[in-house]
């Protein structure tokens, strides 16, 4: 059994399916990092609330005995000789055939044909990414605090965050607590800090009317510019233009404006709507018995809203995860795949110091209490470093947030347009292998 990518879908399979086939299957899993990550608090990486090791779960140590850990990306998938091939970080290539293949390799930043973008942006999916954005926002603070030029010093406190998805707006909303204690420790005015938060919808559009409400008030009451109907036009060294014509100086554009499948999809060969694999409610692949697909990379029908599939959310990757992982165990032993099913148990969007929003099974909260969900989900909902994490959110209602600049991770590191955000890019190394990133503009 294969299972590549090993993110809320991919892990969640893999754990299934070994407990269910014990040691009567081998079950490999195939993914370039040796950690599971727990996406949702990345933004708290990124703002210095938690480390970057404690949302990144170890494979070894959290998975069933018996599981073997391929490290490596996945470049080629032959159907007909039922073989992945796959290339480890010192570049070497291995081919691995299968009896069962789970796809799960998740999703990529979404690109737009706007100048400047891919050279002047970055994305917000990876490590890389957010200890990178740790390290900008530090530096743009300590740089503005130098600055003999007012202008310089202006367009170095302001950021730029495109989208308001729950990765936008949470990078928006806690960015702008953490630059404004920075800027007061380094002796500037906290009104000197600017952040805009650019949407051509509103914010968290498709989730619960109430969560985009708290967080639009938590985001205004912060003094976040929330543009709604608005887009980035041009993106240059300076600064970005706005449809509206505004130019906003700047030296830092967040872009967190959604995600396409991983581009590794496009190359199967298989059928795709909306550039996501499609499989039946089971999770197989039409026409592949032994090939099945779950998570963000893959077009599950959603049965609470016929004719629509699953939205891109941990929710959905983690359970469909868990029941590719039976229906391949089923498969094998000649039983009955079952078809997807979800109750919507809610929302949490955590919005830094004391504020969030959720709707744990509809109960609509704001404030503490939803902060108190929002934490308690996630503490719940980690597979592992939970101590470790809640320690760390002790500390910080404690102690001034650590603000060093260790500039390990530098802007040619994390490329916009890249398949592999989860890893740092290399310019010399052949790791993480070139793939056409998709079409530019979808
Ligand atoms: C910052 C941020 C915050 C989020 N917050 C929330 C939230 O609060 N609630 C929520 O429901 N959702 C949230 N999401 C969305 C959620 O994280 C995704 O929907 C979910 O991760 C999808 O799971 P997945 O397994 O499909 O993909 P992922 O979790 O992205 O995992 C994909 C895996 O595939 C691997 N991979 C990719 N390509 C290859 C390859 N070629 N070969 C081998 N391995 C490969 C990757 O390394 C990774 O391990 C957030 C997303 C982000 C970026």
């Amino acid at each position: 059994m294969v299972v590549v990518g090993g993110g809320f879908a991919g892990y969640n399979a893999v754990k299934a399916l070994a407990r269910t086939v014990g040691d009567s299957a081998e079950v490999i899993l195939v993914s370039p990092t040796n950690y599971f990550l727990y996406l949702p608090l990345l933004p708290e990486v990124a703002s210095g609330v938690v480390e970057p090791r404690r949302i990144s779960v170890s494979l070894a140590d959290t998975l069933p005995r018996g599981v073997a850990h391929a490290q490596g990306e996945v470049d080629d998938v032959d159907l007909d000789a039922r073989t992945v091939r796959w290339m480890d970080p010192e570049g070497r290539h291995h081919t691995t055939g299968y009896d069962r293949l789970v796809l799960a390799v998740g999703s990529v930043h979404k690109l737009m044909p706007i100048p400047g973008l891919s050279r002047y942006a970055h994305g917000f999916r990876g490590i890389p990414e957010a200890l990178y954005l740790r390290d900008h926002l530090i530096r743009q603070i300590d740089l503005a605090a130098g600055a003999d030029d007012p202008e310089e010093r202006r367009a170095r406190c302001t950021f730029v965050v495109v989208g308001a998805g729950y990765t936008g707006t949470e990078v928006a909303a806690q960015g702008v607590l953490f630059t404004r204690d920075l800027a007061r420790s380094r002796g500037l005015a906290a009104d000197e800090v600017r952040w805009l938060l650019v949407t051509r919808g509103e914010v968290l559009s498709g989730l619960d009317p109430h969560l985009g409400r708290t967080a639009d008030r938590v985001l205004r009451d912060r003094g976040v510019e929330v543009r709604t109907g608005e887009t980035v036009e041009e993106v240059t060294e300076d600064g970005v233009r706005l449809r509206s014509g505004e130019q906003v100086p700047t030296r830092t554009l967040a872009w967190c404006v959604g995600v396409r499948p991983d581009p590794l999809i496009e190359g199967v060969g298989l059928e795709l709507a909306e550039g996501r694999l499609v499989v039946d409610r089971t999770l197989q692949v039409p026409g592949h018995p032994d090939v099945f697909a779950c998570g963000d990379a893959s077009a599950v029908p959603d049965p609470g809203r016929p004719g629509k599939y699953t939205a891109m959310t941990a929710q959905h990757a983690e359970r469909q995860g868990k029941l590719a992982g039976r229906n391949v165990a089923a498969s094998l032993r000649g039983g009955r795949c079952r078809p997807y099913q979800h109750r919507d148990l809610g929302f949490v969007v955590d919005l830094g110091g004391t504020d969030a929003a959720a709707n744990p099974l509809h109960l609509r909260l704001a404030g503490l209490p939803a902060k108190t969900v929002a934490r308690g989900y996630h503490l719940l909902s980690m597979p592992g470093n939970r101590l470790r994490t809640a320690a760390d959110w002790l500390l910080d209602a404690v102690l001034p947030r650590q603000s060093t600049q260790l500039g390990l991770v530098r802007s040619v590191s994390v490329p916009l347009d890249s398949s592999s955000p989860e890893v740092p890019h290399h310019p010399q190394m052949a790791f993480p292998p070139e793939r056409a990133s998709g079409d530019v503009g979808r």
